[in-house]
C-alpha cells in the first residue's frame, strides 16, 4: 500500500541522515521541507521531497495536503497512564488549602492510587487504561512509555504491568514498559521502609525480570520517599537484570538523584524543577537524557525545569506529558510544547525537537522513530490548514489536528 501526501505547506523535522539526539544549539534548527510531498508504503516513510522535485508514483492513495503541515508524532517518553480511578478529590482539597505533601501525610496521592489500583480488576484497569491511551493517540502521540507504580505490591504491580504489557499486544504504536515498585512507601511499611525497598528487590524485580514485563527500572528519588542509597541499592539490583534506569528526580528536591542516575549510566532523568548547578555540571557529556514535565508543574504551581538555562548549557532536554492521576491528568502533548515556550522559554523549534527525537531518544526509539526519515516508522501527524508551525505552541487551547498516523494507518 503506498500513500502520497502532495502540496504539503511543510514537512517538519526532515532528517536524511538520522540523529540520535539533540543537544544545546542544535536543538535551535528545525529542518523542513516547504511545498513537499511524502510518500508512505505499508507502515514506513519511503521517500519525500520538495513538490518540484516530484517523480512519477503510483500510489494507492494520493491525499493533497495544501495548507497543511506534516510532522513527526509525539514521543511521550514518562506517562503512568495505567491507573484506576481519579483523584479529583484531591484537586478540590488542594484548591482548598492542602499542599500536596499534606495530602500524601494523610494518606492521598499516590498511596490513594494505590488502594484504588489493588481493588480494581486487571480487566477494569485495562479497560480505563486503553481509553486513556486512545484519547492521547488521538492527540499525537505516537510512542509511549508507561509505569508500573500505583501497585505498591508484589500482586499490584505485576497487574500493572500486565496491562502495559497488553496494551502492547493490542495497539500499533510502540510502548516501553517501566517497573517502578518503589514509587512510595506502602502504609504498612510506614515504620520500615527499608523492608518495603528489599521487597522490591528481592521478590518483585525479580518476577517483573523473569516474565519480561518492564525494560526499564524506576525510582521516585525523594525526601519522604526513596533516598539516594536506595537508588543505589535498587539500580545495582535492576541493571543485574538488564532492566535501564529512568528514574524521577529532583521534582521538589535537589538530593543527588541525577548523580546517581549517571553512575548507573540511566537512559533518563526525569522531572528536573529543582537543578543546582553542579546538576547540570553532572550532566554534560553523559548519555542521560534530562527530561522535563511542564504540565506537571503547571498542575501542582511548582517551578518549572530550568530548560532554557540547561539549552544555554550545551544540554539535551526532552518534553513529556507525565500523564497520571494525581500531578497531571492530562497525556496533551500539544499542550506540553505550548508550556515548554510559554514557561520554560524554549523556541518553537527547540519545544518540537524536544518532543519528538530526543523523546524518542528516551524511550531507545530513535532509530525507528523521531524524525522524517527514510525507512522510519511512518507515525505522524497531520494538521489542519495553519499559518505556520509556531502556531501549534502558540494557540495552546486550539486542535490543530487533523489526523494522525500510525504505522501508516489512519487513527479512525
Ligand atoms: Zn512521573
Amino acid at each position: 500500500m503506498k500513500q502520497l501526501f502532495i502540496n504539503i505547506k511543510e514537512l517538519l523535522q526532515v532528517r536524511d541522515e538520522p540523529v540520535e539526539k539533540l543537544s544545546g544549539a542544535e536543538m535551535k534548527e528545525l529542518p523542513s521541507l516547504k511545498n513537499a510531498w511524502l510518500l508512505i508504503e505499508n507502515d514506513k516513510i519511503s521517500d519525500y521531497g520538495e513538490m518540484n522535485s516530484l517523480p512519477e508514483i503510483n500510489a494507492d492513495k494520493t491525499i493533497n495536503a495544501e495548507g497543511k503541515i506534516i510532522l513527526p508524532s509525539w514521543c511521550d517518553s514518562h506517562t503512568h497512564i495505567v491507573y484506576a480511578g481519579n483523584r479529583e478529590q484531591e484537586f478540590a482539597d488542594r484548591i482548598n488549602g492542602l499542599s500536596y505533601e499534606e495530602i500524601a501525610k494523610r494518606g492521598g496521592g499516590i498511596l490513594n492510587s494505590a488502594k484504588t489500583l489493588q481493588e480494581t480488576s486487571e480487566d477494569e484497569v485495562y479497560e480505563q487504561s486503553a481509553k486513556r491511551l486512545e484519547e492521547v493517540m488521538k492527540l499525537g502521540t505516537g510512542a509511549v512509555e508507561i509505569k508500573s507504580g500505583y501497585g505498591l505490591t508484589e500482586e499490584g504491580e505485576l497487574k500493572m504491568l500486565r496491562v502495559i504489557k497488553k496494551l502492547q499486544q493490542n495497539y500499533e504504536l510502540p510502548i516501553k514498559a517501566t517497573f517502578l515498585g518503589a514509587h512510595a512507601i506502602p502504609k504498612e511499611y510506614k515504620e520500615k521502609p527499608d523492608a518495603y525497598l528489599n521487597l522490591v528487590i528481592d521478590q518483585i524485580l525479580p518476577k517483573v525480570a523473569e516474565e519480561k514485563l518492564a525494560e526499564y527500572i524506576d525510582i521516585f528519588c525523594e525526601k519522604g520517599y526513596f533516598s539516594v542509597d536506595d537508588t543505589h541499592k535498587l539500580l545495582s539490583a535492576a541493571t543485574k537484570f538488564g532492566l535501564k534506569p529512568k528514574i524521577h528526580v529532583n521534582q521538589f528536591n535537589a538530593i543527588g538523584g541525577i548523580q546517581a542516575g549517571i553512575e548507573h549510566d540511566a537512559l533518563s532523568v526525569d522531572h528536573l524543577e529543582v537543578m543546582r548547578p553542579e546538576d547540570i555540571e553532572s550532566l554534560k557529556g553523559t548519555n542521560t537524557m534530562p527530561v522535563a514535565l511542564p504540565s506537571c508543574s503547571l498542575f501542582l504551581s511548582i517551578p518549572y525545569t530550568p530548560g532554557r538555562e540547561m539549552l544555554d548549557a550545551g544540554l539535551p532536554l526532552a518534553l513529556a506529558t507525565d500523564f497520571n492521576p494525581g500531578s497531571t491528568p492530562s497525556g496533551n502533548m500539544n499542550l506540553v510544547v505550548s508550556l515548554a515556550c510559554i514557561k520554560m522559554k524554549m523556541t518553537p523549534e527547540e519545544a518540537i525537537n524536544a518532543a519528538t527525537i530526543n523523546g524518542a531518544y528516551a524511550m531507545e526509539l530513535s532509530e525507528t522513530h523521531g524524525s522524517i526519515t527514510k525507512g522510519k516508522k511512518a507515525n505522524f501527524i497531520l494538521t489542519k490548514e495553519i499559518p505556520s508551525y509556531t502556531f501549534l505552541p502558540y494557540a495552546f487551547g486550539t486542535n490543530s489536528i487533523e489526523s494522525v498516523f500510525i504505522n501508516g494507518k489512519m487513527l479512525e
